[in-house]
């Protein structure tokens, strides 16, 4: 009989030929658990999403009440559904006064997707700035406004009119001009191995953008919900976006996201024509149950608020000649080393030691930090240990 991973190599698309092929069984807090019952610490919360940690009791009873009283009744945006409701009145209510309109997508990407669209039709313009070594998601749209050639120039065409800008360089900022529909940024750069723009910089493009009349849209899919540290990562600029995208930590371990603009922005999904974007499983109402007992979780416990004590710990313990430079906000940090070789090699030692890290898709020489927020000063200590120990194995400092 195949094994498990035999029918996963032979029956699931695979995407790269060296997939990582962990057997996970249960994950609980900051652990997961393979199939032989090895505990593995999660630096990583799948990319940005379990900030939480795995399994949330309070998210798990939110998700388990609201499939008992329904789950799909209708695409997206006619019926009235009590979790959807419900959760976009809460995370408006801890936004600022203009973001007071919410549309719930499936995904990161859809999100953008759906941004990049409300932009132009609000605007009546063509031409997207968007940012060198950024990442916004795998769709056509968001893959036109990445910046990294190698990962799209296989699927071209992609979006006409898009120019590309280097983050805190002030005489690109000329590009944005009364013909542009929207900036796309990530407020802290993540697959680009993690770059804090300048806050005069930020405040600079803001300030180009309303010159402009050009929307300006903050893609906070990996950094929002304390991962930095603040609430959501913009309040460390002191700026506004016309629109903001959520997703991933959005729905506390379930499929949703959002783009969020004033209503007046908004407004221009429905007429001429009418249904601008159109979803079926956007807001999934379990979804949005689950994303709305996770934010209640998130500032209940106050956990945004001990970010900064956690990233300073971490910056403690990890010191060590073979790290470059630990670049980052929070728990969205990358620790740099020499080479992709060195750091892929640290990083598998990691993992056989029960370390869960990874590299950045657009920094392959950076290991990725990024925790669940709950994650304990012992377990920071712990595998910091296990982090160090991996590059003394794999160095001669
Ligand atoms: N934007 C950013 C900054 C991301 O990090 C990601 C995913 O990693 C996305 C967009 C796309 O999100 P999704 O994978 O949910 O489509």
């Amino acid at each position: 009989m195949l094994t498990l991973r035999q029918l996963f190599l032979n029956n699931n698309a695979q995407t790269t030929n060296f997939p990582l092929l962990l057997e996970f069984e249960r994950a609980g807090g900051v652990y997961m658990y393979d199939s032989e019952g090895k505990r593995y610490i999660d630096l990583i919360s799948g990319i940005g999403v379990s900030n939480l940690g795995h399994g949330n009791p309070k998210v798990i009873s939110a998700i388990k009440d609201q499939v008992d009283k329904y789950m799909h009744l209708m695409v997206y945006g006619e019926y009235v559904q009590t979790p959807q409701v419900r959760f976009a009145g809460k995370l408006i209510s801890i936004l600022p006064d203009n973001l007071q309109s919410v549309y719930f997508t499936n995904s990161g990407a859809e999100a953008v997707e759906g941004a990049l669209k409300l932009a132009k039709r609000f605007t009546g313009r063509q031409q997207i700035v968007a940012f060198h070594n950024s990442y916004h998601g795998s769709t056509h749209g968001a893959l036109s406004v990445m910046g990294n050639e190698d990962f799209k120039q296989a699927y071209r065409p992609l979006l006409p009119g898009v120019n590309f800008i280097s983050l805190n360089n002030y005489d690109d900022l000329q590009l944005i001009t009364d013909k542009t529909a929207c900036v796309i940024i990530e407020t802290v750069q993540g697959e680009a191995g993690i770059r804090v723009p300048d806050v005069a910089y930020m405040q600079a493009l803001r300030n180009r953008c309303t010159e402009t009349g050009t929307l300006l849209i903050l893609d906070e899919i990996q950094a929002a919900f304390g991962r930095t540290g603040k609430l959501f990562a913009f309040e460390h600029f002191d700026i506004v976006p016309d629109i903001l995208l959520l997703a991933k930590a959005l729905g506390g371990g379930m499929p949703v996201g959002a783009f969020i603009a004033s209503t007046a922005i908004m407004s221009a999904l429905k007429e001429n024509p009418i249904l601008g974007h159109i979803t079926t499983f956007g807001g999934h109402p379990v979804c949005c149950a689950a994303g709305l007992a996770a934010l209640e979780v998130l500032l209940n416990e106050q956990l945004v608020e001990k970010v900064a004590a956690k990233e300073t710990l971490i910056r403690q313990h990890l010191i060590h000649p073979a790290i470059k430079e630990i670049r980052g906000k929070g728990l969205m940090l990358a620790l740099e080393f020499e080479s992709f070789d060195l750091n892929k090699k640290i990083i598998d030692t990691c993992i056989a030691n029960g370390v869960i890290t990874d590299w950045f898709l657009h920094c392959s020489n950076a290991m990725r930090l990024a925790p669940p927020l709950i994650i304990t000063n012992e377990e920071i200590i712990s595998a910091c240990r296990v982090i160090t120990e991996a590059i003394e194995t794999n160095t001669s400092f």
